[in-house]
């Protein structure tokens, strides 16, 4: 059947995902055997598709692989085989300019915080630095635009002079996530980011994550080793 037989105007393909794993895997060599390195594999053949607006929960125990995909997904880590696609390219097979947009529109937030924070600096001139690098926003108005990332993330605007040791770790977590959407990402893979956490603090985490989500429509892949969590 047709379109014009049916009558109905032509429809746009498909959206591609904004991310795919197609049959990835990845593979650490291990130890000196006597025939080699041994290998091990760390993730094995995962497929998935996270669609435009999606929030895709990734559940799995402690040492299943979960940040070694999250940092495929993310394209800090290679497949050792497999595809990771972002909006039907691959990561691997991306030009320079690609890269750096893949990079702009894909954000990632650690289960610590110092992953994501430099100790040394201070809150303000982090998030001014991640917008800068985004150009988001003209220079003129990068600093009302750090004052709005602070508030969006609950945050009092006067934390732009604190540096990341004198928060608690939720807000530290919550500055995180200030910086990985400063540059206004469509995709957020969440690695962890409530594990270090207490029950309650965790909760706000993930509900702040659900707002600015809705608010700001990205995809968001969440990875977590709580099933409660991804069950809420
Ligand atoms: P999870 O995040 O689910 O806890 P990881 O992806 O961190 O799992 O790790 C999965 C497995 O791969 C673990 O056994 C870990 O020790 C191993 N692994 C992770 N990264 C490396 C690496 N760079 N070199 C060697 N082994 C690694
Ligand atoms: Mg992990």
């Amino acid at each position: 059947m047709t379109n014009a037989a049916s009558g109905s105007p032509v429809s746009a393909p498909p959206d591609n995902p904004v991310l795919e794993a197609r049959d990835v895997s990845r593979t650490y060599a291990i130890g000196e055997g006597w025939f080699g390195r041994r290998k091990f594999n760390a993730v094995s053949n995962v497929n998935l598709k996270l669609m435009s607006d999606e929030l895709l929960v990734i559940v799995g125990e402690s040492g299943s692989g979960k940040t070694t995909l999250a940092r495929m997904l993310a394209g800090l880590v290679r497949p050792s085989s497999g595809v990771v696609s972002a909006r039907g390219t691959e990561l691997t097979k991306r030009t320079r300019r690609q890269i750096r947009e893949f990079r702009r529109h894909t954000a990632i937030v650690f289960q610590n915080p110092y992953q994501s924070l430099n100790p040394r600096m201070r809150i303000g001139p982090a998030l001014s630095e991640a917008l800068n690098v985004a150009r988001v926003v003209p220079k003129a108005e990068v600093s009302d635009e750090v004052d709005r990332l602070l508030t969006s993330v609950g945050l009092p605007v006067n934390y732009r002079l604190k540096y990341p040791l004198m928060l608690s770790g939720g807000e530290r977590q919550r500055v995180a996530i200030a910086r990985a959407i400063a540059g206004r990402p469509d995709v957020l893979i969440a690695d962890e980011i409530t594990s270090a956490l207490d029950v309650s603090v965790s909760a706000q985490i993930v509900n702040l994550m659900l707002d600015l989500k809705a608010q700001r429509n990205f995809s968001c892949a969440f990875v977590t080793h709580d099933l409660s969590l991804a069950l809420a």
